[in-house]
Formats: structure tokens, sequence, C-alpha cells
């Protein structure tokens, strides 16, 4: 486990997040920090969408 601090600092979750805004957010979160997983339903809808 690795917080980037300064990356969520930069990037904070939106309130009440959209889906869309959630899949985003943990596809940036991926690349910079491994703090923690992508929800296996994040993953399932990402799939969906070809990503
Ligand atoms: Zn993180």
């Amino acid at each position: 486990m690795n917080i980037n601090e300064k990356w969520h600092r930069a990037n904070r979750m939106p309130k009440n997040p959209s889906l869309e805004q959630r899949i985003k957010w943990h596809q940036e979160h991926a690349k910079y920090c491994t703090c923690r997983p992508i929800p296996e339903k994040l993953i399932i809808e990402m799939k969906k969408r070809g990503g």
C-alpha cells in the first residue's frame, strides 16, 4: 500500500460522483497511486465501455 498524497490532494473525488466520474477518477488514480484497488463493480463497468 502506497499513498500518493500529492496526487490525492490535486485530484479529489467529487461529492456524489456519477459512475462516469468514478470510473475516470479510478483510471487516473491507478496510474499514479496504489493505495486502493479499483472496485470490482467499476472494473465491470469499464469493460462494458470497452476500457
Ligand atoms: Zn490513492
